[in-house]
């Protein structure tokens, strides 16, 4: 395992382990499978940085469910203070659904908050939120983190899916910038 890597023009450091990160997912598909027994959820991956906590927990989750992947798209510009995202390639399948959405990290919030706004204008019957990631220093929002993965510090990781300027996403444990 190495200690420091080095993604483009930055040092990171080695900070949670494999081992670490893979219990925390197995303590969340537990808790899914808890909850969800009886429903059909369906989990909407946040693309590009949750697809490996969503491939890991998947293969964990025994519920009947299905799986669909979005991307958000930016709007900078608008006149709200924050820029306005658009879910791209959500069909009409939200609609009476309980939905999980599945990010890999939750910073200021301001990402899951619009997504949830949106699933809810979109009639979702229930909407539950799974995170790997929280940072509680830099959260902004109100909304519960349903499956929550272990907090961090406000610090710039990489790794289990996060990258920086596109690299350094295939490392299966997290590392942060030195
Ligand atoms: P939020 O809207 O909650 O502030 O930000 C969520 C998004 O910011 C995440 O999906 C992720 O793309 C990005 N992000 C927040 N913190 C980090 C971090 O420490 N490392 C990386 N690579 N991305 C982050």
């Amino acid at each position: 395992m190495k200690k420091t890597i080095k993604v483009k023009d930055k040092e990171f450091a080695h900070f949670i382990s494999e081992h670490t990160i893979q219990r925390a997912v197995k303590q969340i598909a537990h808790q899914v499978n808890q909850d969800m027994a009886g429903k059909a959820p369906l989990f909407l991956v946040i693309l590009n940085g949750a697809f490996i906590f969503a491939s890991d927990l998947l293969r964990k989750v025994t519920v009947n469910c299905d799986v669909t992947f979005v991307k958000l798209a930016s709007y900078e510009g608008t006149s709200t203070t924050e820029s306005v995202k658009e879910l791209i390639g959500l069909g009409e399948t939200v609609k009476d659904r309980t939905v999980i959405i599945v990010e890999d990290i939750v910073d200021t919030g301001i990402t899951i908050d619009h997504v949830i706004r949106m699933l809810k204008a979109m009639e979702a019957s229930e909407v539950k939120v799974a995170a790997m990631f929280f940072k509680p220093d830099a959260f902004q929002k109100d909304f519960g983190i349903d499956y929550k993965g272990m907090d961090l510090p406000v610090d710039f990781v990489v790794g289990y899916g996060l990258d920086y300027d596109g690299f350094g996403r295939n490392h299966p444990c997290l590392f942060r910038l030195i």
